[in-house]
């Protein structure tokens, strides 16, 4: 017996563990799905900055996951950031809600909670990737650099803005990331005594460049911004990106070489351009894109807000729709117009964390002198939440249940 569309129960793999992935995982296999998810890394990967959720449709998805509380009980509690002008004199405070949004947590406890909350219902494999996709009529075979060929009825390439799986599927990154010309690198670090900072951050600027530094949790973590159009890099190779690092901040004044001594020896250090991933459809036959491998729409942009309800509108479309085409076709539907949404947001990113000349640096401070004037702050906050709301979100009746449903595979 040939396995067809309808058949409720399907094999899928996911191929990446950070966010899209393990969120994805939690539904599918909530419905009765037999969900692998492959992960590169050797093991879970902790690390990354703070990340934030805003508004009613980010705050329901989390509720329906299972996971508001336990991310609740995570918040990083981060208070007000100084902004700091070349030479460290504080220029103005921006408010808690300016940066951290209504929820903010850490990205690894973000993506360690998912990971958590999907292991019942997942089958996890670190130290391995996706080496080739063969579609067939029936499913996809597919081949690991380590593991044993394997056979899905689906495969969703969650696996971020370098994509083994939109690769192998659709073709090279090169046709679909667009670069802005910033950089960004995020790292534990040990903040300055003299700053006293606790639950609290400071942002350095000079041209070009920007040094954050927050403690919240009683952990401090730095976060690089720097401007650098004609960079090429590797995103394989960290001890490059170190390098790289260091040296466009070599010259930098304030307390930078002081939070510079933390990065040859992080572990959790973490690099990458503000690129955002532009595609004119996320699906090919049986494969489909989800999360930063889809549509990265760089920091500011949302990523993780759009991972969560991406993973709940794919899986939603799966369990609703008579058969994966076209419930791949209306996830596509369903997402384009929020993507685009977000990502004009994230655009500017990198000119606004780091402008580019002093001229640019003070205007920068001026918008923030406005955006902090109490009658402006619930316009700003507005603007923000209007973005993260700007789709509307299907009920599906997907399960919510807590514990794994393991369903028996009927094989062909
Ligand atoms: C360790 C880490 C730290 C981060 N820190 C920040 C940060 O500070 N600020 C920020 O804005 N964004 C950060 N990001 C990116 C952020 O998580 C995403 O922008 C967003 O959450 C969308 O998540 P995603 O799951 O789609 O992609 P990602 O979070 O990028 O996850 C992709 C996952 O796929 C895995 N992967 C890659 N290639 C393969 C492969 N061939 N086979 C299997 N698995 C593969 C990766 O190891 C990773 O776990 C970080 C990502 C990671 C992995």
């Amino acid at each position: 017996m040939n396995r067809t569309d309808r058949t409720p129960t399907k094999k899928i793999l996911i191929s990446g563990a950070s966010i899209a992935g393990p969120a994805l995982a939690l539904w599918l296999g909530r419905c009765g799905h037999e969900v692998t998810v492959v992960e590169r890394a050797t093991s879970f990967r902790e690390g990354g900055g703070a990340v934030d959720y805003r508004g009613s449709v980010h705050r329901e998805v989390l509720e329906r996951m299972g996971v508001l509380e336990t991310l609740r009980g995570l918040d990083t509690g981060m208070g007000e950031q100084a902004v700091l002008d070349e030479s460290g004199r504080e220029l103005l405070r921006l408010p808690a809600s300016f940066m951290s949004g209504e929820l903010e947590v850490t990205r690894g406890d973000l993506a360690r909670t998912l990971y958590e909350a999907s292991l019942p219902f997942a089958d996890y494999v670190f130290g391995d990737s996706v080496r080739s996709l063969t579609e067939h009529a029936t499913g996809v075979t597919v081949e690991f650099e380590h593991g044993e060929t394997r056979e899905f009825d689906l495969v969703v390439g969650a696996d971020g803005i370098h994509s083994t799986t939109r690769r192998l599927a659709f073709g090279p990154e090169e046709q679909f990331r667009r670069d802005s010309g910033w950089f960004f690198a995020t790292f534990s670090t040990e903040a300055p005594k003299a700053l006293g900072l606790r639950d609290s951050g400071v942002l350095w600027n000079d041209p070009g460049r920007m040094v954050g530094i927050g403690n919240t949790l009683g952990e401090d973590g730095a976060m690089l911004v720097f401007h650098a159009p004609e960079l090429t890099y590797d995103h394989r190779n960290v001890a490059a990106q170190k390098e790289l690092v260091l040296r466009h901040f070599a010259d930098a004044g304030w307390e930078v070489p002081a939070v510079l001594r933390s990065v040859p020896d992080a572990s959790d250090f973490y690099f990458d351009s503000l690129s955002q991933i532009v595609m004119d459809r996320w699906s090919h036959g049986r494969i489909v894109l989800l999360g930063d491998a889809a549509w990265a729409p760089a920091p500011g942009g949302m990523g993780n807000g759009l991972a969560v309800v991406g993973a709940y509108v794919l899986a939603g479309e799966l369990a609703t729709a008579p058969d994966h085409r076209t419930a791949f076709a209306r996830y596509e539907e369903r997402m384009r117009p929020y993507v685009a949404k977000c990502q004009k947001q994230g655009a500017g990113a990198g000119r606004f964390l780091a402008p580019v000349t002093g001229k640019q640096l003070k205007q920068r401070n001026r918008a923030y002198r406005m955006l902090c004037r109490r009658t402006m702050r619930g316009f700003f906050e507005w603007l923000t939440t209007r973005t993260a709301e700007a789709i509307d979100l299907p009920a599906y009746g997907l399960p919510t249940v807590d514990r794994p449903i393991r369903p028996v595979i009927s094989q062909s």
